[in-house]
């Protein structure tokens, strides 16, 4: 089994900035990725809002924090994180992988953010892949000169939207409330495009296909209780996201919505633990929070074993 000082679960902004930070200060670090490191980087089209790097594309900005982990000594592995177990050890904190490989180590840094939340309706889970997607930046050019749905009113419904409307020939962005959550600049420039349509207060109801692919939505108007279907052969989710912490149901780390709470240095309530990210409950979670945190935890979990 294989010894370390620190274990990284998630390889997104947070976790990665760990890698940074944790294997500069000396510390033998591995992190752990399922998927593409970068995390929703990766799923992003373009940030605006990290400093100095203004319109840097998603996936060019999570290329240069794992390059810069990697570059200073942190390994990388690829594997999902099934278990974590005897976390009040000092030294033999294990982790555990889907594919049956333990790691042994004195901290961890638990930095898995969300998943995307499911529409809970009718054909969601049969054209998912098919249709169906949480990633405009992953399968927007499929719908090149088509017509989609994009479900949501916070940033990322409005975010995407804005991308895929260089893409497609019809966005309708359906939401459930009244008004947008989404930010101001970016409902603006939605309003100003002739080929998106915002809609509120509208609920939908179910995707509508034939089996291989979609061809409409049913939707409901709240108010009026007037339904009607809108041909689109593309669905977008964008209506929240639940917490990365499924591996952590066995231990006491959880709060009741499943994430996690930190003091000012990023520990658990488990010394020589630490978390980052979208995994906390916090009300804002941006590339810069998650950077923030990723920080404090590597420096953290460094202060952690040398006190030992
Ligand atoms: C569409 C969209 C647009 C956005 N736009 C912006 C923006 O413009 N500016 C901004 O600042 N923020 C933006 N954000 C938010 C930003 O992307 C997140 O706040 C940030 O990525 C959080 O980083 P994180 O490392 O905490 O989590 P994530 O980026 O979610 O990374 C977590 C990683 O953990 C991995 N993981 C999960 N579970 C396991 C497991 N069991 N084992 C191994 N690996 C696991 C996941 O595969 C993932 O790679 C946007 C988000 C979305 C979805």
């Amino acid at each position: 089994m294989k010894k370390v000082d620190l274990v990284i679960i998630g390889g997104g902004p947070a976790g990665l900035t760990s890698g940074i930070y944790a294997s500069r200060a000396g510390l033998k670090t591995i992190i752990i990725e399922k998927g593409a490191p970068g995390g929703k980087l990766n799923n992003t089209h373009q940030i605006d809002n990290y400093p100095g790097l203004e319109g840097k594309h998603g996936y060019e900005l999570s290329m240069s924090f794992t390059e810069q982990a990697k570059k200073f000594g942190s390994e990388l592995i690829t594997g999902e994180v099934s278990s974590v177990s005897n976390l009040e050890s000092k030294d033999k904190k294990e982790v555990t992988l889907k594919n049956g490989d333990k790691f042994l180590t004195k901290t961890i840094i638990i930095s898995t953010g969300m998943t995307p939340k499911k529409l809970d309706i009718p054909g969601y889970n049969k054209y998912f892949g098919k249709g169906v997607s949480v990633c405009v930046v992953c399968d927007g050019a499929f719908y090149r000169g088509k017509d989609i749905a994009i479900i949501g009113g916070g940033n990322s419904a409005t975010e995407e939207s804005l991308f895929a409307a260089n893409i497609v020939n019809k966005i309708y962005i359906i939401n459930n409330f009244p008004t947008f959550k989404a930010e101001e600049t970016t409902l603006e420039k939605l309003k100003e495009l002739k080929n998106v349509e915002l809609i509120t207060n509208t609920d939908i109801v179910s995707i509508n296909g034939d089996e291989k692919s979609i061809n409409s939505i049913s939707v409901v108007d709240k108010k009026t209780n007037e339904k009607k279907e809108i041909n689109v052969s593309g669905v977008f989710s964008y209506i929240g996201w639940n917490p990365a912490s499924k591996f952590l149901e066995d231990t006491k780390l959880l709060e009741d919505d499943g994430f996690l709470i930190v003091n000012e240095k990023g520990e658990t309530k488990i010394p020589g633990v630490f978390a980052s990210g979208d995994i906390l409950d916090v009300p804002f979670k941006q590339v810069t929070t998650a950077v923030s945190g990723g920080t404090i935890s590597a420096l953290s979990a460094k202060e952690y074993i040398l006190k030992e």
